[in-house]
């Protein structure tokens, strides 16, 4: 049902009631963004339409790493400039996205998709932490970066992996806390971010 919108032609209330599922797009949002794609060249419409579609097509998972990517292993994966012996455990693939973005670290990365949350019933066998381990104990990785979000689910996290990998003998080190309680890695900024790693600490 058009719960919440104006009476209007089918079509566009139902493109009004998918733009609005998406994160951060409320109902005015949602309205607005319908009527500009109503207006705009059918081109574009379709260009849109394609990149939303060869996105659920064409991208699959880094079966090393657990990135994002459209090739496996994925780019960085591949790279052989990248520093071996460090991997930076992050919860979700747009947080890679951040950290390249301040061009400081040149290590690997592994990909959690989540983070441990008893309240949302997630928990340690649901999330990429069983691949980690068994990625670390295969790997001449001397250090793991626990990169978390800040956040309680993230720290509970961060903690549970530091006591899984602190035996295998690997340097276990937490992002600085120059990230405020509750960062979003994603959204943290280049400079906060670039100093979290240079000041990383022992866990
Ligand atoms: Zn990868």
């Amino acid at each position: 049902m058009n719960q919440g919108f104006p009476p209007t032609a089918e079509p566009i209330s139902k493109l009004i009631q998918e733009l609005n599922k998406l994160p951060g797009i409320g109902p005015k949002s949602a309205q607005r963004l319908a009527y500009y794609l109503l207006r705009a060249p059918e081109e574009q419409a379709r260009f849109l339409a394609d990149a939303i579609l060869s996105v659920k097509q064409e991208i699959t998972l880094c079966s090393t790493c657990f990135n994002v990517t459209d090739s496996d292993p994925c780019l960085i994966c591949r790279n052989e400039e990248r520093d071996r012996s460090k991997i930076c455990i992050v919860e979700q693939p747009q947080d890679i996205l951040a950290l390249e973005h301040t061009r400081i670290y040149k290590g690997l990365y592994h990909v959690l998709h989540g983070a441990i949350s008893p309240t949302e019933g997630v928990g340690a066998d649901d999330i990429r932490i069983k691949e980690l381990l068994e990625r670390l104990k295969n790997s001449q990785t001397d250090e793991a970066i626990l990169a978390t979000n800040t956040n309680l689910e993230g720290e509970q996290t961060a903690l549970y992996l530091n006591r899984l990998i602190s035996p295998l003998g690997i340097r276990v080190t937490r992002l600085a806390r120059g990230l405020p309680f509750g960062t979003e890695l994603e959204y943290a900024d280049d400079v906060t971010l670039t100093r979290a790693i240079e000041g990383r600490q022992e866990f």
